[in-house]
Order: structure tokens, then sequence, then C-alpha cells
């Protein structure tokens, strides 16, 4: 599933690429993309003509804006954008966006879990946690220090801090040195800060790399990014750990493959 970092990449990508165009038309094949799918007519509507202004990430969600309203486009497990592809191939194509240029975006999903949304307004969900790229620390230890929860589950909650997905989080807790079953009130001051820090560090990382392609994950151009190959623990069990030579194990944590190092990730209640 697409993350903070590849969001961040695909948002950046179109940026640059789509802003001032036009919109001509919208195209669908599948209603159900559309969070509420009976006003796929009325998003056709507003849609048509109207100039994007902007491209901007909330979340793992890519916000276009227009003039008054917002289009979320939430990738779902395997979504994709592609920007005017060169292949005709529709397979898998849900969703197009034609501009009046003739440029045009195209959302392949193989697995149909991607959602798309109209808001009638430019405002961020308040569903929303604290965006993990810019949290600051003190909101951050208000985060963790109120709650008991096991941390990788508190990591992946999107309505506390959103971006966080199952790659990044082992990344994160592989850095910041803390077993990923940790009860968050049992971390110190230090280590929340380490942890604030690792986030930081491992997503800035990340969207340097353009993202993670070792599954579905594009850029809009059909190239992939490159993080996989110089991750530290996510889908290394039986390797050595970069830090200390130790075995990468996996266990699961609520049902989700984890991957860390039993050496300087040692269980501490
Ligand atoms: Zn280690």
């Amino acid at each position: 599933m697409p993350e903070l970092p590849e969001i961040e990449t695909i948002v950046r990508f179109l940026k640059s690429r789509i802003v001032s165009k036009t919109i001509d038309r919208i195209w669908t094949n599948t209603d159900r993309i559309f969070s509420d799918h009976r006003n796929f007519k009325k998003i056709a509507l507003i849609a048509k003509g109207g100039c994007v202004q902007n491209v901007d990430r909330w979340g793992k969600n890519v916000v276009l804006f227009l003039s008054k309203h917002t289009i979320l486009i939430h990738l779902g497990m395997s979504g994709k954008l592609l920007l005017s592809p060169k292949s005709n191939d529709s397979s898998y194509i849900r969703f197009k966006i034609f501009f009046k240029d003739g440029c045009d975006l195209w959302l392949h999903d193989v697995r149909k879990f991607s959602k798309i949304r109209l808001k009638s307004n430019q405002s961020k969900d308040g569903e929303l946690g604290a965006d993990a790229l810019t949290v600051s620390y003190s909101d951050f230890e208000n985060i963790i220090g109120q709650r008991r929860k096991i941390i990788k589950i508190l990591l992946l909650d999107q309505g506390l801090i959103s971006g966080i997905g199952n790659i990044y989080v082992d990344e994160i807790l592989w850095a910041a040195n803390i077993h990923p079953l940790t009860l968050s009130s049992d971390l110190s001051s230090d280590k929340i800060q380490d942890l604030h820090r690792a986030i930081k560090s491992v997503l800035r990382l990340a969207i340097k790399k353009r993202g993670t392609s070792f599954k579905d994950y594009r850029l809009p151009d059909g190239t992939r990014g490159d993080y996989y190959s110089i991750r530290k623990v996510y889908q290394r069990t039986g390797e050595k750990c970069f830090k200390d030579g130790a075995i990468i194990q996996r266990i699961k944590v609520s049902q989700r493959s984890t991957y860390f190092c039993p050496e300087h990730q040692r269980y501490r209640s």
C-alpha cells in the first residue's frame, strides 16, 4: 500500500505538471470507487471546466484543488496514478481525468480499493491525525504520552498520526531501537525523542529515494522508487542486522508481518 513517501513523490511529480491545467471531462467505469457513487454525475459536472490550482498531500491522499472544491484520491492497496501513459492498454483503468491540453491522468487499480471523494471546500479532514512528516515534537509527545497502546499499532493509527504504513513503521522502529510491541506508555522522553527523529529521517530518505516499488507502486511516469534496495529491516527475515549483525526476525502484530532485530530492538517493559 502506498504510504506517505510514495504519495508525497506522486504529489511533487504532479504539482510541476498539472497545476493550472483545465479539466475537460472525467470518466469512470467503476462507480464504487467514488465514496458517494450516486454522485458521479455531480462530480463530473463540477470537474468539467475546473482549473487545477494546486496539488497537495493530506495523509495518504493525493488532493487536487479546484477553485472551490477538492478532489481526494486515496490509492488503497494497489492504485497507481499515470500521467498520459504511452500504452493504450486500458485494463484495470478505473478513472480518467482528461485535460483540455490533451494530457490525461489515469487511475490504474487491480484490486479496486482506491477511493475518490469530492469535497465542497478546501479544508483538511478532521479525521486525519497529525502529519507524520511535519508533526512537532510537543504534539508528538502528547499523542504518544497520553496513550497506553502497542507502539506499532499506535503509529499506524491514521486518526492519530497520518502517513505511516506497514513498511516504514518497521524501518522507523528499527532506526529508533524500539521493539514493535513496546507499550507507548513505557517509552521514556528520550525514547520518544529518538522515535520522533527516526520518523522524520526515515520518511525524508524514502522521499529522496522516491518511495518503495517492490510491488505495485510506480511514479506517474511509470518509473520505480528506489527505497526498497536500501531498506534496513522490512522483508529482511533471516538476514543480518546492519547495526549489530543479529538475525532479523518476523512476527505478527495485529495480523501484520513485522520485522525487527532481536538484539538492538529488545523488548523492555
Ligand atoms: Zn540490530
